[in-house]
C-alpha cells in the first residue's frame, strides 16, 4: 500500500483505527506533500512509535524517471512504473504558473483515429499513487511548485474514474497538494454517464471535453465514443455541468487539415454552442507518425477562429507546447517504445 494513494479521509480512517488523532494525520499529510520525504524516518513532528507504525503498514515511493526532455517552454518527463510500463507527463511553464499535464492510464482504449495513445491500446489503469507521484516527483526533482494540474496526458480519465477521483481529492485537500478547484481540470472524450457522476461528486473541478467535430457523422468517424454517446447527449451533459457547477466547460477542438477545419464546420460549431457556457480551445494538430492526418494551415485556423469570434463564441488558440519533441497525447511514449524496446513489443 503506497501512502501516496491515500486520500485524506482514507488516511484519517486508517490511522484512527490505530488510535492516531486527526491533528497528527494532518502533520503526516503535510510532510508527505509540503516537504516531500522519501522515508517515514525523515518526518518531523512525529514520534518514533508513529514512524514505526507507518513503516510497518505503508510503502512510500515515488516514480523513477526514464527520460527528461527540456525545451524553452516545457519539460516532458517519461516515468518508468514498477512493472516497467512507461507513462508521460508534460510540465508547461506559463506566466500564471506551472501547469502539469498528467497521464491517467497506460495507453487508451478510446480509439480516436488521430491520436497516438488510441493506437497504443490500454495496458492498464494507473493506480491513484501513480498519478499523485507524477506531481510530487516533478515538484521534488525540479524544486518547483505546480499550480495547475490537467488530466490530459495519456489515457481517458473517466475510464479510470475511482482512482482519478481519489487523485483529485489528494490534489484538492488543504493538507495535501492544496490546489483549488479552478486549478484542476479533467479532460474527457465524452463518456456521458461519468460526466454526470463527476457533476455530483464533492470533488468536482473543471471540465474539458474533447469535441473535435460539430456533428455525429464527422465525430463518429474520428471518435468511436460518439457512436455510444452522440453529440446531443454530450451537450445535455455539458448543460447539466454548467447549471449544477456554475462554471463553463472547455471544448477542445484539434484542427485537422480538411477533416474538421472547414468554414461549414465552424458555422455548425457556432450554432451548436451559441447558447451554452462553453469556451473553445483550438489546438493545432500535432502530426504523428502513424496517421493519415495532417495539421490545418494557419489560414484555415484563422478563418475558423474568426467565424467563432464573429458569432460571439469565446475562443482561444492553444499554444503548442513541446511539438518539436512529440509531446501530444501518447507521442512521447510511442517514441520511447520504438527507440528502446524490441520491435516485437511495439504492438502492445
Ligand atoms: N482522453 C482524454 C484526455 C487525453 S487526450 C480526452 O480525450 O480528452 C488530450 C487531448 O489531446 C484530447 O483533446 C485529444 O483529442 C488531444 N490529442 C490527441 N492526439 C493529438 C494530436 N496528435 N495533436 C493534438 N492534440 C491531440
Amino acid at each position: 500500500m503506497n501512502i501516496y494513494g491515500f486520500t485524506f479521509s482514507m488516511l484519517e480512517k486508517y490511522l484512527l483505527n490505530k488510535e492516531i488523532k486527526t491533528s497528527k494525520v494532518a502533520f503526516i499529510a503535510k510532510s508527505l506533500y509540503r516537504y516531500p520525504i522519501l522515508s517515514f524516518d525523515d518526518m518531523n513532528d512525529v514520534n518514533k512509535e508513529i514512524k514505526s507504525m507507518l513503516n510497518t503498514n505503508f510503502e512510500i515511493s515515488l516514480l523513477e524517471t526514464a527520460e527528461i526532455c527540456e525545451s524553452e517552454d516545457s519539460i516532458k518527463v517519461l516515468f518508468k512504473l514498477p512493472d516497467s510500463n512507461v507513462i508521460e507527463a508534460v510540465l508547461m511553464r506559463q506566466n500564471y504558473g506551472n501547469t502539469l499535464c498528467i497521464s491517467t492510464q497506460v495507453g487508451c482504449n478510446m480509439g480516436c483515429s488521430f491520436c497516438q495513445s488510441g493506437r497504443q491500446k490500454k495496458t492498464r489503469n494507473l493506480e491513484t499513487w501513480e498519478m499523485t507521484a507524477q506531481v510530487v516527483s516533478i515538484q521534488k526533482k525540479l524544486s518547483i511548485k505546480i499550480s495547475n494540474v490537467v488530466l490530459m496526458g495519456m489515457g481517458e480519465p473517466f475510464d479510470n474514474y475511482d482512482n482519478v477521483m481519489n487523485f483529485i481529492s489528494i490534489l484538492n485537500n488543504p493538507y495535501m497538494l492544496a490546489l483549488g478547484k479552478n486549478h484542476i481540470s479533467v479532460s474527457t472524450c465524452g463518456i456521458v454517464p461519468k460526466i454526470y457522476d463527476y457533476i455530483s461528486h464533492p470533488d468536482c473541478c473543471l471540465l474539458a471535453v474533447s469535441l473535435h467535430a460539430p456533428d455525429d457523422a464527422l465525430r463518429s468517424k474520428i471518435m468511436p465514443i460518439n457512436k455510444v454517446y452522440p453529440v446531443n447527449e454530450l451537450m445535455k451533459a455539458i448543460d447539466a455541468y454548467t447549471s449544477a457547477v456554475n462554471k463553463k466547460v472547455f471544448l477542445e477542438y484539434v484542427m485537422i487539415h480538411e477533416v474538421n477545419d472547414t468554414v461549414e464546420c465552424a458555422l455548425e460549431l457556432a450554432n451548436l454552442i451559441k447558447d451554452r457556457r462553453c469556451h473553445v480551445n483550438l489546438i493545432p494538430y500535432n502530426e504523428t507518425q502513424n496517421t493519415d492526418f495532417s495539421k490545418s494551415s494557419h489560414d484555415s485556423i484563422m478563418k475558423f477562429y474568426d467565424i467563432l469570434k464573429k458569432n460571439d463564441i469565446p475562443v482561444t488558440m492553444r499554444k503548442v507546447f513541446g511539438s518539436s519533441s512529440n509531446a501530444a497525447c501518447g507521442q512521447l511514449r510511442a517514441n520511447y517504445k520504438s527507440n528502446y524496446q524490441a520491435p516485437s513489443a511495439l504492438s502492445t
